[in-house]
This record gives structure tokens, sequence and C-alpha cells, in this order.
């Protein structure tokens, strides 16, 4: 059973200000860093236990730069760096995929570092005029290949986002509590990651069990943006309904990320 594990860092254990997911390199990030690798590792361990044959971790977070590839599992391959064609991995054959560190969609109130693609200039985004979030699309995403969203990770407003896009048969791990965007209370890291890893194990036994999220498309789909200079400098072909809004009926799931 083959096994992709998409990762953020926003919904890590450990990682509770923007100062560690935002600036490259620094101690705070190096930090955050280290924490998703000991979740990564957690959810491989659960992975490979539970019957996975091969596990692919792609790293999702700002560039995709962010994994320490020295302290990863090594029976772990990885994705990283930018690419045009998605296809080349999500076609692979994944039998299901683990939604790791993911945080909760713009403005969801006491959402730690909630956010939807870019927590600087993105404002609310919809799809079918339903406010949603990156797990949302990633499911979609997933879902265009028959690949299910099996587990997801992150605080407590991320993972009843899930449950709430997703439905209740899918693994969620809880491991922090959003008091404000940049506050929470959390377990240790070790707590984290044996509750991931066990989760991890549950979310194999879903295998077959869980439907892929696949919305019929065309889907109609809706960008605020935090300043309307953003929306002056769009050059794409979607709508602009207001001074920071866009609007475009997409037919492709690859087409639901940016206008
Ligand atoms: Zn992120």
């Amino acid at each position: 059973m083959k096994i992709l594990i998409m990762t953020d860092l926003e919904g890590v254990c450990g990682v509770y200000r923007f100062e560690q997911t935002r600036e490259y390199g620094t101690p705070a990030n190096l930090e955050a860093r280290r924490l998703l690798m000991g979740e990564i590792n957690a959810a491989v361990r659960g992975a490979f236990d539970g019957g996975a044959t091969r596990v692919v971790v792609w790293d999702g977070h700002d560039g995709s730069k962010s994994f320490l590839l020295e302290e990863l599992d090594e029976r772990a391959e990885v994705v990283m760096g930018i690419f045009s064609s998605w296809d080349l991995v999500l076609s692979q054959g994944f039998d299901g995929a683990f939604l790791l560190g993911y945080h909760s969609k713009s403005h969801t109130p006491r959402g730690l570092l909630c956010h939807t693609q870019n927590s600087l200039t993105w404002d609310n985004y919809w799809i079918n005029d339903r406010l949603a979030g990156e797990i949302y699309q990633e499911a979609i995403l997933l879902g265009a290949y028959d690949i299910p969203v099996l587990m997801v990770t992150g605080d407590d407003k991320a993972v009843k986002e899930a449950r709430e896009f997703l439905g209740d048969d899918i693994v969620t791990v809880q491991v922090k509590i959003g008091l404000a965007r940049e506050a929470a209370i959390m377990y240790s890291p070790k707590k984290a990651r044996a509750m991931i890893y066990e989760g991890a194990k549950e979310a194999m036994k879903k295998i077959g069990k869980i439907k892929p999220c696949k919305p019929k498309f065309p889907l109609k789909v809706r960008w605020q943006f935090k300043d309307s200079g953003i929306v002056d400098r769009y050059r794409g072909d979607a709508k602009r309904i207001d001074a920071t809004t866009l609007e475009k009926v997409v037919e492709k799931p690859e087409d639901i990320f940016y206008p």
C-alpha cells in the first residue's frame, strides 16, 4: 500500500508564531522544521507499521524547502521544490494520503496561525460560495487522482475543519489547541509524535473505506486579497467582483489554488 504524506508547518506541535514559519533559516524556523521532521517520522513509522509498502512525503510549506533530510526516516522518500506538473507525483498510484501539520482557514476564531495560502496577502477564499481553506483544496486535488485523505493533523480548529469538509470517518490528530492566532496550549513534541504514530496506524485501516473528495466540476472559486493593489496588478482571466476580490469558474482541480 502506497501512502503520500502532504506536509505544512503551521500545524506542527511546538509551532505557534509566524516568526517560526515565515522567516527561512532563522533559529526559530530551524526549530519549527526539526519539530516537523519529528512528526513526519512518527507518521512514516505508523504508516509502515500499519502495512504501507511505500511512503512519499511532499514538502508543502512555503517554497517546498523545509525538510531537514538528515533527520528523515530512511524508508521514506521525499518530494521537494517547485515544479509545474503535480501529476508527476500524484499519478503514482497512492492508496491514501495524510495531511500533516495543517492549519485552519483564514479568520478562524482562535485558529492557530490560521490563513489560506498566503498569510500576508490572502484574505477569504470560497469554493462554490463556501468559505474554505487549504485542507479542502488539498483534498480536492488528491481526490482528482482517487486518493482519499485518511488522516489530518494540526490544532483543534484544523481538525474540526477537516471533519466538516471530509467527514467524521477520517482520522484526526489534534496536537495543540489554539488560544489566539499566535498562542496555544500544546503537548510535548514527544506526546504529539506518539499520537501521530497511533493515528497513522489507525489511518492505514481506513484504506478502501474512505472515499476520495470529488466535488462536481466546474467549481466557482473566489479569492479575496488583503489589498486592492494586488488585484490592480492581476493580469489573468478571473473576474474582478470588487476592489479586493477575484472570481473564476474552474474546470480542473489544479486551478482551484490560484486565480
Ligand atoms: Zn504553511
